[in-house]
């Protein structure tokens, strides 16, 4: 049998908005039409992982298990959807630890890699800041800047090249609807 393909997403700015540290579950919300886009995306076959930076924890901002809580929160909401998130992976790390997991390195994307026998070349990487594409085009993905996060009025953003641009999560989903089409031409 060949390999998964995926949907590696990054959280903040992309799935929900970002008030700054979330550090309680109430805190956490989803963007309108993102879990509604997320089952599409499930749907059409991709499996669903989160891959998110969360160095509030390293700072004392935010505390793990209160993370955990949240992350579960997350894939609850979800699965009411009935939608599975196969893994939600996330750095805990302050910048100044040069710990190996921070994005924009591709190492927490190769662990769900291995862990979950992902074929990434079939797929994405959909985050709201440079370091996401930089991390989706290491760990050898094919990327989609998605405007909604803090990054979204700055048009620099877009010199990291990534492969797609589109302006919310639902836009997603006719382009990996297309890419699972091509590849059952193939
Ligand atoms: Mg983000
Ligand atoms: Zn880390």
């Amino acid at each position: 049998m060949r390999s998964a393909k995926a949907v590696f997403f990054d959280r903040d700015g992309t799935l929900n908005p970002d008030p700054g540290y979330i550090n309680e579950p109430n805190k956490f919300e989803f963007y309108k039409g993102a879990k509604e886009a997320l089952k599409n995306i499930y749907d059409i076959g991709y499996k669903i992982f989160v891959i998110t930076n969360q160095s509030g924890v390293g700072r004392g901002l935010v505390k793990e298990d209160v993370l955990e809580e949240i992350h579960q929160k997350l894939v609850r909401e979800l699965e009411a959807e009935g939608v599975e998130v196969a893994g939600v992976y996330y750095c805990p790390h302050h910048p100044g630890e040069k710990c190996n997991c921070r994005k924009p390195s591709p190492e927490m994307v190769r662990i769900a890699v291995r862990e979950h026998g992902i074929d990434v070349a079939r797929s994405f990487f959909i985050g709201d800041k440079r370091s996401d594409i930089e991390t989706g085009k290491r760990a050898g993905c094919k990327t989609i800047l998605v405007k909604t996060g803090e990054e979204g009025d700055n048009s620099k953003v877009e010199d990291c090249y990534p492969d797609y641009v589109i302006s919310n999560i639902e836009e997603a989903v006719e382009i990996l609807r297309e890419a699972a089409n091509g590849e059952a031409e193939m």
